[in-house]
C-alpha cells in the first residue's frame, strides 16, 4: 500500500487526502492548525463560493495566470464534478448570479465539515518543517525534528495571504530549498489604495450598476467592467476592484487611473438631456441641492467640489459648457490608483511554485520523483467567482490520483 503525506489541511489538502484514501492509500494529512479548513471556512464571506457552474471555455477565461497548465486537471475534475462530489456528500448546492455555486445552507462550514469527515481519522495536527529528497526522489517529511518516510508527498500549503489561517508560504520555501524555481508572490484579488482625498470622504459608499474603466499613463484601457464597488478610507474595494487588481500586477511601478461611469445606461447626449431636465426642475435652487436625483447623497459634496462650480451657484446660471463638463465628470469620475493593500489582505496569491517545475498531467515535480503540488501553492490564480476553489479541487484530485498509482 502506498504511503502518502499530504501537507496542509485546506481545500486542496483535504480533497487530495480524501481522494488518496478512497484510492486505498495509507494517507497522513498534516495540518498545523488545530482545525481543518480555516481559510475555507471564511470563503465567500462565510458562505463559500465553492465552484462556478460554467462551461470549460468560461472557466479558462477566468484564469489570468497559466490557464493552460490546468487543462488536464480540469478535464479530470470539472466544476460539474465538484458539484456532484458535494451533493453526494449530502451538501445541497445552489447556483447564484454569475454561475456562482454556494451551499443552500449558506454555511461554508458545511463544505469544511463534509471534507473533514472524510479525512479526520488520517489527520496529524503538526507543522511540517521540511521535505527530504535524495537523488531526485522523495524520502519523507520532517516533523518535530524527525524525518518520516513516505512514497509520495503532496504539498497543499496554500499561498501567503490571510496568514492567520495558517498559509504563510511554507510550501514555497520547501520547493525553493529542494532547488525548484518559484515565482515571487504578489497580492491578487486585493483592494487598491488611492492618494485621492475623495476616497476617505466617501468611505463606506457602495456603488451598484456602475461601469469602470482603468487606464494606464498612456490612456490605454487595461480593464473594464460593470457592477459593484466601494470607497474606503484607503481607496477602493468591491468585486470589480478585486478583479481589476489581478489585471494590473505592476501597479506602483506604473500609474493607473480608474474612471467610474456613474450612468452607464445613458450616452453623453442622453445624460446632457437628463441634466437639462433635472436642472429645469431646480432653476432657482443652489447647485448642490440639484443633484439628489442623479447621485447618491454621500457623493454630492465631493462631486460638486470636483466640478469646480460653487455649491451655492443658482442652477439657472450654469452654462452649457459647465453642463458638458459635468457630463464628462459623471461619465469619467476619476480615482488615481497608487498601490495594492498588503498581501495579507489579498484573497489570493499570484506567484508560487513555477509551473515550469511541474508536469501538468500528473502535478509531479519534474525534478523530484514522488513530490506533488496542488492548490494555491502553484503559480496559478483566477478571478472571483468560485474559480480559485475549483483550481484547488481539480489539482488536488489530479495530484492524488497520480500519487496513488
Ligand atoms: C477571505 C477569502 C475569501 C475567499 N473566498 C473564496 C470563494 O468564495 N471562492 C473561491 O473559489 N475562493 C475563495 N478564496 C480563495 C480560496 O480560499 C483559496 O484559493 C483556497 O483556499 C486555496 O486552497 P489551498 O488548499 O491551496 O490553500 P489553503 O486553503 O490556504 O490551505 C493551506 C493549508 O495548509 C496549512 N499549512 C501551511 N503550511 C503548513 C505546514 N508547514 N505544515 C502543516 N500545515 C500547513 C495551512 O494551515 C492551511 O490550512 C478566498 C480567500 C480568502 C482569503
Amino acid at each position: 500500500m502506498k504511503r502518502i503525506a499530504v501537507i496542509g489541511g485546506g481545500a486542496a489538502g483535504m480533497m487530495a487526502a480524501a481522494r488518496a484514501i478512497a484510492n486505498g492509500c495509507d494517507v497522513t494529512l498534516y495540518e498545523r492548525n488545530d482545525m481543518l479548513g480555516r481559510k475555507l471556512a471564511i470563503t465567500g464571506k462565510g458562505r463559500c463560493n465553492v465552484t462556478n457552474n460554467c462551461d470549460r471555455d468560461e472557466f479558462f477565461k477566468n484564469i489570468p495566470t497559466n490557464p493552460r497548465f490546468l487543462y488536464s486537471s480540469y478535464s479530470n475534475f470539472s466544476a460539474q464534478n465538484t458539484m456532484e462530489f458535494f451533493e453526494n456528500l449530502g451538501v445541497p448546492l445552489k447556483t447564484e448570479r454569475g454561475n456562482r455555486v454556494f451551499p443552500i445552507s449558506d454555511r461554508a462550514f458545511d463544505i469544511v465539515d463534509a471534507l473533514a469527515n472524510l479525512v479526520k481519522k488520517n489527520v496529524v495536527h503538526a507543522r511540517v518543517s521540511g521535505i527530504e529528497a535524495e537523488n531526485g526522489e522523495i524520502v519523507g517529511v520532517k516533523v518535530g525534528g524527525n524525518t518520516i518516510p513516505y512514497d509520495a508527498v503532496i504539498v497543499c500549503t496554500g499561498g501567503v495571504s490571510y496568514q492567520k489561517t495558517g498559509s504563510d508560504g511554507d510550501g514555497i520555501r520547501f520547493a525553493r530549498s529542494l532547488g525548484l524555481e518559484t515565482v515571487p508572490c504578489r497580492p491578487s484579488l486585493v483592494p487598491i489604495e488611492s492618494p485621492d482625498r475623495h476616497c476617505p470622504d466617501m468611505q463606506g459608499l457602495s456603488l451598484k450598476n456602475v461601469a469602470i474603466k482603468a487606464e494606464d499613463e498612456n490612456g490605454k484601457t487595461v480593464y473594464q467592467d460593470f457592477g459593484e464597488m466601494m470607497f474606503t478610507h484607503f481607496g477602493v474595494t468591491g468585486p470589480m476592484i478585486l478583479s481589476l487588481s489581478s489585471m494590473i500586477p505592476d501597479l506602483g511601478e506604473k500609474k493607473y487611473t480608474l474612471y467610474i461611469d456613474m450612468k452607464p445606461a445613458l450616452d453623453e447626449k442622453e445624460l446632457d438631456n437628463r441634466l437639462l431636465s433635472d436642472f429645469g426642475k431646480n432653476l432657482n435652487r443652489d447647485f448642490i441641492n440639484s443633484l439628489s436625483a442623479l447621485l447618491p447623497s454621500r457623493m454630492i459634496p465631493v462631486f460638486v467640489k470636483m466640478s469646480g462650480i460653487s455649491p451655492d451657484r443658482k442652477v439657472n446660471s450654469i452654462t452649457k459648457e459647465e453642463r458638458r463638463s459635468l457630463v464628462t465628470l459623471l461619465k469619467r469620475f476619476p480615482v488615481r490608483l497608487s498601490g495594492f493593500r498588503p498581501i495579507n489582505e489579498a484573497i489570493i496569491t499570484k506567484g508560487g511554485v513555477s509551473v515550469k517545475e511541474i508536469n501538468p498531467k500528473t502535478l509531479e515535480s519534474k525534478k523530484i520523483k514522488g513530490l506533488y503540488f496542488a492548490g494555491e501553492v502553484i503559480d496559478v490564480d483566477a478571478y472571483t467567482g468560485g474559480f480559485n476553489l475549483q483550481i484547488a479541487f481539480c489539482t488536488a484530485v489530479t495530484a492524488a490520483d497520480s500519487a496513488s498509482w
